[in-house]
This record gives structure tokens, sequence and C-alpha cells, in this order.
């Protein structure tokens, strides 16, 4: 029987409770076909720092190395934001496995079943069937990275530098991941770009256009990113995958997110070279929830799916979990997150053992 080895960096906040409804999907579902789990629990964040004095432990990162997918949680909280910003559990934890392990493509689908359209901020007509998009953003480049990156003292003040750089290889390694999410799609690719500005920008539409006729099946069209944030928030339908550099995608992956209006359950993986990757959920710690035994596993359940497809080639156990997750909401339940009068209203554990009889 195939072994998956797999990290489980469960974190602070809801991280424990999400991570604690979801690994037995993952073996319900590995029984089902015909493969199984070992699970290293490790930890990140702020419970690293209370418990080994730093977010990303070194034997947090031994045990990375020895496995083929990291399960992340989330981390931070309000007891670690006084800390100075370089040792806060996200910055501290998040950037560098990010950059430890090569992780340069960020694949967010934001999913907005028809039963929730209730949750979107977008007029519900404007989107009766829902919809369906991914967000294609690359992580280890651009301006959050480029040299020099600095803040230097001046007659009259300071002045600071960031610097976007990008390479025709790093823009071709993403590009590719993105026409071939596409080609399972419904075949529509949107480079998301500022072309008339950007000479960063101009380097991605002729390496992306290039690339395109490698996929002749797939219809590649560029908007500028300012447009795009207009779009997302006016008619997310007419979007399938959504190529974004660096800081774009951070800003068009939380926009739709939020369009979609249910934070709670989106999943996101982030790849390297090879299979390895990081899946977790979109949103954060939620302080707010946590221990009241009410937060959404959702986004948590479906980062395992992602895991499944991405990592480990198991498309059809991917689908069994995420076909599971639908039809749970089909039948109409919800956590508070997405609750609306006449639904049934579960806490974390029961729409877990739901979702896992539905399985
Ligand atoms: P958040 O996503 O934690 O919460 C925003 C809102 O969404 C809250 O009302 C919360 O209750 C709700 N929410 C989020 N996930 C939910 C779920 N699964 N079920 C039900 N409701 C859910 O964002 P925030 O409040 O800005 O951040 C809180 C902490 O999380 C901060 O310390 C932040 O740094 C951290 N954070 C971590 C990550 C990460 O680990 N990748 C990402 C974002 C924020």
């Amino acid at each position: 029987m195939k072994n998956y080895s797999v990290a489980v960096l469960s974190g602070d906040g809801i991280g424990p409770e999400v991570m604690e409804v979801t690994l037995p999907i993952l073996e319900t579902v590995g029984k089902k076909f015909g493969f199984s789990f070992t699970f290293s629990h490790a930890p990140v964040g702020g419970i690293a720092i209370d418990t080994k004095g730093k977010a990303l432990p070194d034997e947090t990162v031994e045990i990375c190395r020895g496995s083929q997918a990291i399960l992340f949680g989330s981390v931070g909280g309000p007891k670690w934001e006084s800390l100075p910003p370089n040792e806060q559990p996200e910055r501290a934890a998040l950037l560098p496995i990010r950059k430890i392990f090569g992780l340069y493509a960020n694949l967010r689908p934001a999913i907005c079943y028809a039963q929730l359209i209730h949750a979107s901020p977008i007029k519900n007509e404007f989107i009766p069937q829902g919809f369906d998009v991914l967000v294609v953003r690359e992580l280890t480049g651009g301006i959050y990275f480029g040299k020099p990156k600095e803040t230097v003292q001046t007659e009259t003040g300071e002045r600071a530098v960031d610097t976007m750089v990008y390479t025709t290889e790093e823009i071709t390694r993403i590009t590719h991941i993105a026409f071939k999410a596409a080609q399972k799609r419904r075949k529509l690719l949107h480079l998301i770009d500022k072309a008339n500005v950007l000479e960063t920008s101009i380097l991605w539409r002729k390496t992306v256009k290039a690339i395109a006729a490698q996929y002749p099946d797939v219809t590649l069209q560029f908007m500028y990113v300012d447009n795009a944030a207009m779009q997302v928030a006016k008619s997310p339908t007419q979007f399938d995958v959504m190529l974004c550099e660096n800081m774009f995608g951070d800003i068009i992956s939380d926009e739709i997110a939020a369009v979609t209006g249910s934070l709670g359950m989106l999943p996101s993986s982030s790849l390297a070279e090879g299979s390895f990757g990081l899946y977790e959920p979109s949103g954060g710690t939620a302080p707010d929830i946590a221990g009241k035994g009410i937060a959404n596993p959702i986004a948590q359940i479906l980062s395992a799916a992602l895991m499944l497809r991405y990592s480990f080639q198991e498309e059809t156990a991917a689908l069994a979990i995420e076909g599971a997750v639908k039809k749970t909401i089909e039948q109409g339940y919800r956590t508070g997150d997405i609750y609306t009068e006449g639904m049934k209203k579960v806490g974390t554990k029961e729409i877990g053992q739901i979702i896992l009889q539905n399985l």
C-alpha cells in the first residue's frame, strides 16, 4: 500500500481545531482508495515561540524536509502582536518556509457555491450559479524580494526603495502551471499585469504570449490589474484562471476570497518544483472564535484535497473529498460563518463528521 508522509503544522487559534477534523477525513479517503498516511506533528507560529523560542524551530524544518508535503493550519494572534515584526509568527514562520522549500506557485481556488451566494457581497442576481475562479500567484519573486530594498536617511527625511524584478525563467515556470490548470478547467487564462507602466509586466506579457502557443486549447487574455480589481468586484464569473505576479496576486486573491463571502471555505496551495507543496486555509487564526468549537473546517479539509491532487496525484480521492463537502452544503449543514435562517447550524466537529459520512 502506498504511504504518504505529511508534516502536520497546526499552528495557533482555530488551526488545531480544524486540523483535528481534517486528519480523519484523510485517513478515511486513504482507506477508500488504497493508500495511507504518516502524519508528523510539529509546532509552528505562536505556539512554537512559546515552547521552542522561535516561530519556525529547526526541528520543525527537519520534519518538513523529511515529509512529502506540509499540511499547515494558520499562525498568529494577539498574544504575539507586540513582538518585533521580524519575530511575529506569520513573518517568521511562513515567509522562511516559502523560501526554504522554494514554494514559488500559490494556487488559490475561490469558489462561491450556488447555495452560499447570499454570503457574497455581490448582488446575487449577478452570480446566480456562484463562481469558481483559480488565482495562480507567483510567490517568490517580484517586489517583495527584489534588491535593493532599503530605507536610507536623506537631508530632508528618509528615502525608501523596493525593487520589482522578474526573470524569464521565473515567469515561465509559473505560466506552465497556470496553463495546465486552465486545461483541466474552463480553458480561459487571464494574465493580470500593468504592462502600460511596468517593465516587468512587459516581460510577463511577452513570455506568457510565447508559451501560449504550446496550449492552443486555452484562450489567453490580458487585463490591467486596476481593471481586474474592479472586474472581480463586479462580475467574477467572467474569470477562470487568473495568473498574477506576486504583489498583484496577493491583492487579487484576497479580494476574490472576500467576494466569495466565506473565508472559512477557501483552501490554498503553495507548490515547489516537483511534487512538494504546502497546503493551508486562506484565512487566519480567527482569534475571535478560537477555542469555541465553531470554526468552519472546510478550508482546511479542501486544502487536504489539494494536497492529494498536487503532491500525491490522487485526483479521484481529491474529488471525493470535494464532492463530500459539496454534498454537505447541499444538505443544508452550516457553521456560523455561512449560516442563514432555515439551515442546520453545526459546529466544527459535527460538520467534520457529516463530511466524513458523506465520503
Ligand atoms: P482571520 O482570517 O483570522 O479572521 C477574519 C474573520 O474571518 C474573523 O471574523 C474570523 O472569525 C473569520 N474566519 C476566518 N477563518 C474562519 C473559519 N475557518 N471559520 C469561521 N470564521 C473564520 O484574519 P485576521 O483577523 O486578520 O487575522 C487573525 C490572525 O491570523 C492574525 O494574527 C494574523 O496575522 C493571522 N493570519 C495568519 C495567516 C496564516 O497563517 N496564513 C493568514 C492570515 C492571518
